[in-house]
């Protein structure tokens, strides 16, 4: 408890001196190229910086926030479980420059500021190593100005950064949550250390929602099960732009659009997990909406397009807003 009161204080430290050399760089920045901002009504945000990449769904504001990486560890078989196609694996990989024993993973929670809302979608990982605070100090916002949080399910890498020392990361935020998967985390004999400080001690601050059901006005939730039984996906939609935050229904940026069959280790029900990759990857594919997965490569924001009988996803060249 000590410790993590230490390292909450650390944190904000941190925080505060990121947000300082956000405001000097994004100075220096506008004295070379005017940023144009987002809205009349927003003060002028920076546009692209360490951690945080920004961009625009018709009329709201995206910032896909860095959480950080993982170190490289040989955690490929996890991400590619399929126990009888892992040298298929291991070669795509390898065609695609990436050492499977080399893994990198990435976490990337979304803000979506719909000039009324600003809705946090995953929190990250928390603790340590959790870098959330540091990219949203640094993409000019304060935690202050999260007024609701969506958890797209119950692993701790996407709840683990609703808490510091045992007290609300977010303090203004309304937290918003698939009714079947909070009652299934919730209702465990032994519930894991992320369920009991990030659910069951802030249960009283969700508010439990159906699938399909509007998270605020333009941002809803999405049925996409099978990482976990009641898994939900982020749908962004303003004027004629769309974009889906598949969170962990997208699996691997590589193998799980080039194999149909693929699934990972971390899947609860793999079977449904592949159907549902398979009917969300067709869908982005045939409306050429933007799509952003939690643990793509960062920035982990692109297109998916059909390739032979599955799907290639590609990724969204660098642009200024
Ligand atoms: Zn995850």
């Amino acid at each position: 408890m000590e410790n993590k009161s230490v390292s909450r204080r650390d944190a904000l430290r941190l925080a505060g001196v990121a947000g300082l050399t956000a405001a000097a760089q994004l100075s220096s920045a506008n004295a070379q190229t005017a940023t144009p901002a987002a809205s009349s009504s927003m003060p002028a945000l920076p546009v692209n910086g360490s951690g945080f990449y920004r961009f625009k769904v018709g009329e709201y504001t995206v910032t896909v926030l860095s959480d950080g990486q993982s170190p490289p560890g040989n955690t490929f078989p996890n991400w590619g479980a399929n126990p009888d196609r892992q040298p298929v694996y291991e070669a795509a990989l390898r065609e695609n420059f990436l050492d499977p024993s080399r893994f990198v993973n990435n976490f990337n929670p979304m803000i979506v500021d719909t000039g009324k809302n600003k809705v946090l979608m995953d929190t990250g990982r928390g603790g340590q190593n959790g870098q959330l605070l540091a990219s949203l100090a640094r993409a000019g916002y304060k935690a202050e100005d999260i007024d609701t949080v969506f958890l797209t399910h119950g692993h701790g890498d996407h709840i683990g950064g609703l808490t510091m020392g045992g007290q609300p990361t977010f303090p203004k935020a309304q937290l918003v949550m698939g009714e079947g998967e909070f009652q299934f985390w919730t209702t465990q004999a032994t519930p894991n250390d992320a369920v009991k400080n990030n659910m069951i001690a802030l249960k009283d601050r969700y508010k439990l929602i159906k699938p399909g059901a509007d998270i605020v006005g333009g941002v809803t939730s999405l049925a996409s099960f099978g990482h976990t039984a009641n898994h939900l996906a982020v749908r962004v939609s303003s004027g004629t732009s769309t974009l889906t935050h598949f969170a962990d229904a997208g699996g691997h940026y590589i193998l799980s659009f080039r194999f149909p069959e693929h699934y990972l280790g971390f899947d609860t029900d793999k079977a449904q997990a592949v159907a549902t990759r398979a009917k969300l990857f067709a869908e982005a594919a045939d409306t050429r909406q933007m799509v952003v997965g939690y643990h793509f490569a960062w920035p982990a924001v692109g297109y998916v397009k059909r390739k032979d009988s599955a799907f290639e996803y590609v990724p969204a060249f660098f642009q200024l807003t």
